[in-house]
């Protein structure tokens, strides 16, 4: 009898256990069905990249001094600065310069170092190639314009999803002067600025 009863108790706990995770379950489904979509209908769509992204490397090859602080600060010593000495007027002569974007991790070491500032990290982050080897670029390559998704008139831009006002999901229909949910780099940095002051100031 007793045996009965714990198998009756047994059935009966998983039973509730089984409906409670069925309607967790379907809680998350129903709630999803009330939201609109927020997919980026790439490549029609693009999202604006931030303020400081890190894409795609641009290097200007008259501003290169060939230093070479660019691989002595990289963690991989990845750019190649390829340059022979003038004999005459005993000063390098830059031949070449590339960067592997199949190896390079974005890290903006280089561009942070560089002492002409010919290289800066770009909006462009549109790298896939079928060959890898396609991604070493030369100077003439790194040399190129980025392309910019508000300047193409074939693509639709959309502002980034976590710089949408607070409360919006749908990145299609906000205007640019609608405020944001977060701050911009130059309004946190007064806040930053003021807030070590002040303790400073109170001790
Ligand atoms: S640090 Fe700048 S100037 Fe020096 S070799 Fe690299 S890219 Fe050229
Ligand atoms: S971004 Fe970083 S990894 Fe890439 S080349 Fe510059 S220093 Fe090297």
């Amino acid at each position: 009898m007793l045996s009965f009863l714990k198998k009756v108790a047994d059935y009966t706990r998983e039973a509730v256990d089984a409906a409670k995770y069925l309607t967790q379950g379907l809680a998350v489904t129903f709630d999803h069905m009330g939201r609109r979509p927020i997919t980026v209908q790439y490549p029609y769509e693009k999202l604006i990249p931030s303020e400081r992204y890190r894409g795609r490397i641009h290097y200007e090859f008259d501003k290169c001094i060939a230093c070479e602080v660019c691989v002595r600060v990289c963690p991989i010593n990845l750019p190649v600065v390829d340059w022979v000495m003038n004999k005459e007027t005993k000063k390098k002569e830059l031949r070449n310069y590339s960067i592997d974007f199949g190896v390079c991790i974005f890290c903006g070491n280089c561009v942070e170092y560089c002492p002409t500032n010919c290289l800066s990290m770009t909006e462009e982050y549109e790298l896939a190639a079928f060959d890898r080897h396609s991604l070493n670029f030369d100077n003439v390559a790194l040399g190129r314009l980025p392309t910019s998704v508000t300047t193409d008139p074939s693509v639709q831009p959309l502002r980034e999803l976590a710089y949408l006002p607070a409360g919006t999901m749908d990145p299609h229909d906000v205007s640019p002067t609608k405020p944001r949910a977060g701050k911009l780099p130059h309004e946190m940095l007064p806040l930053i600025q003021n807030k070590p002051n002040s303790e400073s100031q109170t001790k």
